[in-house]
């Protein structure tokens, strides 16, 4: 028995429906082993296939050079902020890195960072996350060990569509909300990871893609199941890792893969965003996102209603008549209010399509 729910959840979020239809047909007997993947060893052939080709199909979809390392962590996108710090602070002498600050993740990122190292905020301080600062006003340091930035804030909706230049420094960036929404030059990044519960998967598995001269240089004090190079060594085997999170891994690469790869879910995430953007800019302001149009997220819509501080009434209005149609999950995070769209690979334009209609109904009946 299926409901009709339309899922606009930030993350865990929506999974495409061929994926769980296979995953609900494999689960007692895998590929004829009479066990599902829950039950099956990390160390057998069997398991070995799966997370293979969850790295052929990921080297596929990206291009990525073979210069780099494609790994299966576990620990989140929080584990990787001060992973990437173990990892690459002790890259030069100095300790140091370089932060691009534009909203919750990447300041939580280099809060982690201070750890380890020092951290440089290389723009003036940000008091609210409605853009990003432009890049005449970043000050560099040539000697930081790398320069992070997040390239889709989940919370604010600040999504770069630019690769920062840092001058030759090493650049690294959370992609946990927007990987593989898009085509993405590998070969510009030191490294790219990913939390797998927005649009390749469920949670408990991250996505390290790191180019491999920059293995090796932890810091001693570095976990070892956070070590890129021990990781690495052992195929992303040197522990026990997140089996069916993986598995569910490989089967949306392969969705993606059959439906066209990276340049189709960015015609898609652009169609997407467009239907609900283009409502709020023509709402005369009873929509209003506080986003700067350069940077206007694909994937994550926040939006007030009424005023642009959010008639809190009306708000709770939306999200109730939005939730007899079976539409979930749009409630902004708590951080910021309001209403979030999230669209991610697996919402389909008729998803977006039904909610566009619903805040143009809505739009009618109280403006
Ligand atoms: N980075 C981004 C961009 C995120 O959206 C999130 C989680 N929503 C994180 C990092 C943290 O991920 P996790 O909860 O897996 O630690």
């Amino acid at each position: 028995e299926t409901k009709n729910v339309l899922n606009f959840s930030p993350g865990p979020a929506k999974l495409p429906q061929p994926v769980l239809v296979q995953a609900q047909r494999e689960l007692l007997n895998y590929d004829g082993l009479g066990i599902s993947v829950l039950e099956m060893s990390h160390r057998t052939s069997d398991f070995s296939k799966i997370i293979n080709s969850a790295e052929t199909l990921l080297r596929e979809l990206l291009n990525i050079p073979d210069n780099y390392k494609v790994l299966f962590l576990q620990g989140g996108g929080t584990g990787q902020f001060s992973a990437v710090a173990l990892n690459l602070m002790g890259l030069k002498e100095d300790r140091c890195a370089d932060y691009i600050v534009t909203g919750t993740w990447s300041a939580k990122a280099a809060k982690e960072a201070e750890k380890y190292g020092k951290v440089n905020v290389v723009h003036p301080k940000v008091t609210r996350y409605t853009g990003i600062p432009d890049s005449s006003s970043w000050s560099l340091n040539p000697s930081a060990s790398y320069v992070y930035y997040c390239c889709n804030e989940t919370v604010h909706g600040i999504e770069f569509n630019f690769i920062p230049d840092t001058k030759g420094v090493i650049l690294v960036s959370d992609m946990s909300s927007n990987f593989l929404s898009r085509p993405v030059d590998v070969s510009k990044f030191g490294l790219i990871f990913a939390g797998a519960q927005k649009n390749i998967g469920s949670a408990g598995v991250t996505l390290v893609i790191v180019r491999e001269d920059l293995l090796g240089k932890a810091l001693k004090e570095c976990p070892v199941v956070f070590d890129y190079k021990v990781q690495a060594e052992n195929n992303s085997l040197h522990n026990t890792p997140p089996c069916y999170s993986i598995y569910i891994v490989k089967l949306v690469l392969e969705w993606i893969k059959k439906s066209g790869g990276t340049d189709v879910m960015d015609k898609l995430s652009k169609q997407k965003s467009s239907l609900i953007y283009d409502i709020i800019n023509s709402s005369k302001g009873f929509y209003s996102c506080p986003i700067d149009a350069e940077c206007r997220s694909r994937m994550n819509i926040p939006f007030r209603i009424g005023n642009s501080d959010g008639d809190e009434a009306l708000e709770k209005q939306f999200l109730e008549g939005a939730s007899k149609l079976g539409m979930i999950s749009l409630k902004g995070h708590r951080s910021v209010g309001g209403i979030r769209a999230s669209l991610y690979n697996a919402v389909t334009v008729e998803d977006t399509q039904a909610l566009a209609a619903y805040m143009k109904e809505f739009l009618n009946k109280h403006q």
